[in-house]
């Protein structure tokens, strides 16, 4: 065991030794002396051939860029066009109800006696599960209120009205 750990720290890279690494301008993996290290990691070399000092890299790495970058290039029409599929979904439900708020309202409708509803004024006294009839927005029912504000649910959908006004 001690061996082996011996004779691992021996290949170690370090500064002033030898490493293959990738020379752009030689265009090959050739020798290198390394100059400069950050921890383990070796960060700059020498080429043995062109004396030239640049990052070190080997080919292994050089293959892992290109590779990323064509990913990345792949990646970005996909995202636009999800984007543009999202928008284009967006404004076509704009301003309708969902049908889970049209079953909501018929649901509540059915316990509710129409000629009982209050017609609405911001003086009406508000109180959740009372039925109202809008001029405009029909008959309505108040789902909750605070503050002088109630959420009223229409056929059309969720309104805030005014309410408890003096
Ligand atoms: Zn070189």
């Amino acid at each position: 065991m001690s061996f082996h750990r011996l004779s691992r720290a021996d290949v170690e890279p370090g500064v002033g030794r030898d490493a293959d690494a990738w020379c752009g301008r030689c265009g090959q993996e050739l020798g290198h002396l390394i100059v400069a290290m950050v921890g383990k990691v070796v960060v700059r070399v020498r080429c043995n051939t062109c004396s030239g000092e640049h990052a070190y890299k080997t080919t292994r790495q050089v293959a892992a860029t290109a590779q990323a970058k064509a990913t990345k290039a792949t990646r970005a029409p996909r995202a636009a066009t999800a984007a543009t599929g999202s928008t284009t979904r967006k404004a076509s439900t704009g301003g309708e109800p969902s049908p889970a708020v049209r079953g909501l309202y018929k649901k509540q409708m059915a316990s509710k006696d129409r000629a009982q509803a209050v017609r609405y004024s911001p003086t009406v006294e508000s109180s959740a599960g009372l039925l109202i009839d809008h001029p405009k927005f029909g008959y309505g029912i108040i789902q909750s209120a605070a503050g002088g504000k109630g959420n009223v649910l229409f056929e059309t959908g969720e309104r805030t009205l005014v309410f408890d006004r003096e």
